[in-house]
């Protein structure tokens, strides 16, 4: 929950920044290493936008795999276990890791001010 806390935060922040009257839909980029489900993000996002500008955003989620690489023979390879770092071409066990601990807003989709439905405006009245 707090992640998606977090989350909410930033893309509230990045709405104020660009001006954003709604935001419309917010991709999130997880690494495999986060241990982050998708599903709880995606439900408690729900619960918590409704009454912030990310109200009714579409939330799209893309986990990343954890990608390490070999500094010996240079292999690149996807890891499924977290805590074996060996290369699986030659044995080295001190592999760097390259992907799999984002945790990241990727992209916000924003509606400006005066994109928004005619109806938005009227209620607000002009002048
Ligand atoms: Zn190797």
């Amino acid at each position: 929950m707090s992640i998606t806390q977090s989350v909410l935060d930033i893309v509230i922040e990045q709405a104020r920044e660009s001006g954003a009257a709604k935001v419309t839909g917010v991709k999130l980029r997880f690494g495999a290493l986060t241990a982050v489900v998708p599903d709880c993000v995606a439900f408690y996002f729900e619960q918590m936008t409704p009454g912030t500008v990310a109200e009714g955003a579409k939330l799209d989620v893309e986990m990343v795999p954890l990608v390490r690489r070999c500094g010996q023979c240079a292999e690149e390879f996807e890891a499924t276990d977290e805590l074996d770092m060996t290369c699986p071409k030659c044995g080295n066990m001190f592999t760097e890791t390259l992907s799999g601990r984002e945790m990241e807003v990727a992209s916000i989709e924003i509606e400006q001010p005066g994109d928004s439905e005619p109806r938005a405006a009227a209620a607000e009245g002009t002048e």
